[in-house]
């Protein structure tokens, strides 16, 4: 019969695992097991709702076989089994989650030097062929009266033909590839070799994972034994559960390991770097519920795209309800994973119901606050790590604080980084109140591309030679944050391009009205030499030696202009640009002398220091060409 050929990238993934030289290969069975277990997942659940299914519940398992004759290993389990077809799918095409993950981090040709990428998780069905040189799978699937063989020596291909099989379920017959210098392959035909693993990796799995093991033991006395009776020893082969089936979230968090936590976390959710953080908390009372959740530390590629699907594993009873739950997590804290488990939902619960129960509510709210108090913890206790959650997903929590109406900005605001003028680096809000000066009349921030830019912001300058903090805001979304949190305990919170920053004396009100009074002939003329460019030209209130910078009126910034423009594509959309002359700056002297004495020159002016604006505020120039020919005119 003619073999068929693997889907190339399967085929890639195929060569790579039979030619491994990854020393972890024993990883094959936890893949193994796993699958199996999904398997009888499926099936326990459909039992729930479906008489027909004649397994009971107490009667799934994983059943584990070495032949030391045959050299085969076999892993077989009841559950729901496979269709001719999907076992052509499943197994003949690259397996969707895990082993499609894992090839996009290998890229195509460091394949060989990443290798190592293998262990760190799930690879799926394929992982057997580093053990073995041939796979035979045999199944038959629930609600099917036929079964299947599919069998495989490698990467040429692989066959499926009809076979019998009385039961529903799957056998994964793996043949044991011959000892080699590099890989004692004998050792997983050890039982004792097969119990370790299985403590190892497969420890939690819900489902008795079963094998005949050899016991040595002492014979029981016999009731005539004398005085010199000598015990003697038997062995004797019994089938026991090899693993405890206590689900991780259900044991006692002391007795739980880091380790343990790490690697559950890398492996179901099939992430190779640790978690950061690890909340492990139960609920009594109401509702009743143990959870298990992680804080990732890098987004997975497709966080911040539609593709990404929030959402918590739920269980009831051990029995697996719903993969991802979203309503068990806020769209802020969407970046978290893990698992609940309450029996107080019914098993055979609807999507759609779920969504409305009370429970679900209580719980999703009680880990909101778990989630928040734990990354309160992570900041002050390893801010390292807590640098590391932010550049991951701070842009999440940002979005958090303006989404809905800002009504999360309370629970949010605690949680904030942002760049310290002061400090040189990212602080809290907190933090920023504590360092203060008591004269202080207001937070500051100032907006811009990068810090260093920023920083030479000619309106920043006043701000900072007072020995305020300014938060410099490099995002798009910064701005929004601002404006949704506008105080911080009663405190108002500033751009630096705000006219009143700085309050003015009765004094200082009545200098800066008298210099505004005085430029009003300059101001006019440079208003009408830009004509509709500008909204409006005034004497500058917020320049300190800078002698020009541009502003705005109205509810939008600068800033959001061009985050419309960058990420809306809007041209058309403008901010009420307002150009502020500095009259204190000697620039300025020059211009009213122009005024007065060569009109022209004081129209080249106007625009010159209206290109200078649009420089300084990152805000592309309208005619660059004529710029550069207004710049070379004047030198001359
Ligand atoms: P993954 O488990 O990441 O999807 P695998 O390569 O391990 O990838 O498996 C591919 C698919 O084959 C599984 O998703 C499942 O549908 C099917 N499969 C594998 N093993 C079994 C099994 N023991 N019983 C039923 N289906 C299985």
């Amino acid at each position: 019969m003619a073999k068929k050929q693997f889907k190339a990238e399967s085929k890639r993934l195929m060569d790579l695992m039979i030619n491994s030289i990854y020393t972890h290969k024993e990883i094959f069975l936890r893949e193994i097991i796993s699958n199996a277990s999904d398997a009888v997942d499926k099936l326990a659940y459909k039992a729930l709702t479906d008489d027909k299914v004649a397994v009971k519940r107490k009667d799934f398992q994983i059943v584990i076989t070495p032949d030391k004759q045959e050299r085969t290993l076999t892993v077989s389990d009841n559950g729901i089994g496979m269709t001719r077809e999907e076992l052509e799918t499943n197994l003949g095409t690259i397996a969707k989650s895990g082993s499609f993950q894992f090839k996009q981090e290998l890229g195509d040709d460091k394949a060989a030097s990443k290798v190592d990428v293998i262990g760190q998780f799930g690879v799926g069905f394929y992982s057997a062929f580093m053990v073995a040189d041939h796979v035979t799978v045999t199944t038959r699937a629930y609600g099917s009266d036929e079964a299947w063989m599919w069998e495989s020596s490698g990467a040429d291909g692989y066959t499926v033909t009809p076979c019998d099989k009385q039961s529903v379920g799957t056998d994964i017959v793996m043949h044991i590839k011959a000892n080699a210098d590099e890989e004692n392959y004998d050792q997983y035909l050890e039982t004792y070799k097969l119990q370790e693993l299985i403590k190892k990796y497969s420890d939690y799995i819900r489902y008795p994972i079963r094998m005949e093991v050899e016991d040595y033991r002492m014979k029981e006395k016999p009731a005539d034994a004398g005085e010199d009776y000598k015990p003697e020893w038997e062995t004797v082969r019994e089938w026991q559960t090899i693993n405890s089936m206590v689900p991780i979230w259900q044991r006692q968090k002391s007795k739980v390991k880091k380790e343990d936590y790490d690697s559950f976390y890398k492996e179901k959710f099939a992430d190779w770097q640790e978690p950061l953080s690890v909340i492990h908390t139960s609920g009594e009372g109401a509702v009743e519920y143990k959870a298990l959740l992680y804080i990732p530390g890098q987004a997975p590629y497709d966080f911040y795209t539609r593709e990404y699907e929030k959402g918590l594993q739920l269980y009831s009873s051990g029995v697996m309800i719903m993969d991802k739950c979203a309503d068990l997590l806020p769209e802020h804290f969407r970046f978290v994973r893990g698992v609940v488990d309450s029996q107080d939902f019914s098993l055979n619960i609807s999507r759609e119901m779920l969504q409305h129960t009370r429970q679900l509510k209580v719980i999703a709210g009680n880990l909101e606050k778990k989630i928040k108090s734990e990354l309160v913890k992570l900041q002050k206790d390893d801010r390292e790590k807590y640098e590391k959650f932010w550049d991951a997903f701070g842009m999440q929590i940002k979005v958090g604080m303006v989404s809905d109406y800002g009504i999360h900005k309370e629970l949010l605001k605690d949680l904030l980084l942002f760049w310290s003028s002061k400090e040189g680096k990212n602080t809290t809000l907190a933090a920023y109140k504590d360092r203060m000066p008591e004269d202080q009349p207001y937070y500051y921030y100032a907006c811009g591309e990068s810090v260093d830019k920023i920083d030479r912001l000619p309106q920043v300058e006043r701000i900072k030679d007072k020995g305020y903090e300014i938060l410099y805001l490099t995002q798009d979304v910064d701005e929004f944050v601002m404006k949704a949190l506008d105080e911080l305990d009663g405190k108002k919170i500033k751009s630096v391009s705000d006219e009143d920053a700085l309050p003015r004396t009765e004094e200082e009100e009545k200098q800066a009205q008298a210099k505004a009074e005085a430029g009003k002939a300059v101001v006019d003329f440079v208003k009408q030499a830009l004509g509709d460019k500008v909204k409006d030209v005034r004497i500058s209130r917020i320049l300190k030696s800078g002698a020009v910078c541009m502003t705005a009126d109205g509810q939008m910034s600068l800033e959001m202009e061009k985050y419309l423009r960058k990420v809306e594509g809007k041209n058309d959309i403008r901010a009420e640009r307002v150009l502020e002359l500095n009259p204190d700056a000697e620039a300025f002297a020059a211009l009213r002398r122009a005024v007065d004495e060569d009109k022209e020159l004081a129209a080249d002016y106007a625009q010159l220091l209206y290109g200078q604006a649009l420089l300084l505020a990152d805000l592309p120039l309208e005619e660059p060409a004529q710029f550069a020919a207004l710049v070379c005119k004047l030198m001359r």
